[in-house]
């Protein structure tokens, strides 16, 4: 898989089968290509390549091989000015990954596809529950995963890891690393659909419900996907796995609302398949009328986490 080979000038020669498409931007070099995300209102800033499977920043430890900034206050100094990008692009750094900065500043949220922990399943559930995504631009990343590109709402979005297996959002505070840019893998990040074919959509409302369900998780943290690697609970098991946990959720004085968001993180993540919402929903009801265990609440501060938790 990582077979090296010469650094190629441009994108790598190796790129990923198109969809029949003719891509251009992967035929521009990236100067041209970060100035014409600017004109579509995109804020830019170079990043390191990888395309000889070492990321050009010369650490042979890379954490983060290709995909991290090149500017000195990383991806905060990305900008849509002419003169910025072609400094960066042209003076400074003409053989660069382009990065985009996500949230109100680039008017975008992106979904973050990472099939290598089933973000391609999770997306496939989605779309079998709620229906097919609206046309947006999309691209398919060097590692086979996809960046879906919706219009920010104009209130904040932090970026949220691992809101079900393999779905991350970047937002605020976020960036995304664009085609026609170089993954260590060899592969290249390319448009399925571009900025320049079609509209960034507005985000379908079932992902707004379920990022107030799942909860505030920061990113970087470790949290839900390691959980949700955790165990997976078989068809036949679901029902009652899910009603027991969600009893001893009400014992420690958990309210029907919060049992219901835990069982729906658990139920996407380790039930397979998972159950219908409602059914989840009919679960968390069934317990919500006891009263909870009069030690209950002492049994909250146990976890030294929780003092963590915002
Ligand atoms: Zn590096």
């Amino acid at each position: 898989m990582s077979e090296r080979r010469p650094r190629p000038r441009r994108p790598s020669p190796r790129r990923p089968r198109s969809n029949g498409r003719s891509t251009a931007e992967s035929a521009l070099g990236p100067l041209q290509v970060a100035l014409k995300y600017a004109e579509f209102g995109l804020q830019v800033f170079p990043v390191f390549t990888a395309a000889t499977g070492l990321c050009q920043c010369g650490d042979s430890d890379c954490k983060s091989p290709g995909k991290h900034p090149k500017t000195q206050h990383g991806h905060k100094a990305a900008s849509s000015e002419r003169s910025k990008i072609v400094e960066w692009f042209e003076a400074l750094w003409p053989e660069s990954n382009i990065g985009i900065a996500t949230g109100a500043a680039s008017g975008v949220i992106v979904l973050d596809v990472d099939p290598q922990h089933d973000g391609d399943k999770s997306l496939t559930a989605l779309v079998e529950q709620y229906g097919p995504l609206p046309r947006t631009p999309t691209a398919r990343t060097g590692g086979g995963g996809q960046h879906v590109l919706f219009r920010h709402p104009g209130k904040r979005v932090g970026n949220r890891v691992g809101f079900l297996p393999g779905l991350d959002i970047r937002g605020d505070g976020g960036y995304i690393v664009a085609p026609p840019s170089s993954h260590v893998s060899g592969g290249c990040y390319e448009w399925q659909v571009a900025p320049w074919d079609a509209q960034v959509a507005e985000a379908p409302s079932w992902l707004w419900v379920l990022l107030s369900r799942t909860g505030s998780k920061k990113a970087g943290r470790a949290g839900t996907r390691g959980r949700l690697d955790a165990e997976r609970i078989p068809d036949g098991e679901r029902n009652c796995t899910l009603a027991s946990l969600a009893g001893t959720m009400r014992r420690r004085g958990m309210t029907e609302e919060e049992i219901c968001a835990a069982l729906m993180e658990v139920n996407s993540g380790r039930c397979d398949p998972p159950l219908l919402d409602a059914e989840v929903e009919r679960v968390a009801s069934s317990v919500g009328g006891y009263t909870p265990a009069p030690q209950a609440s002492t049994l909250t501060r146990i976890d030294p986490r929780c003092a963590h938790e915002k």
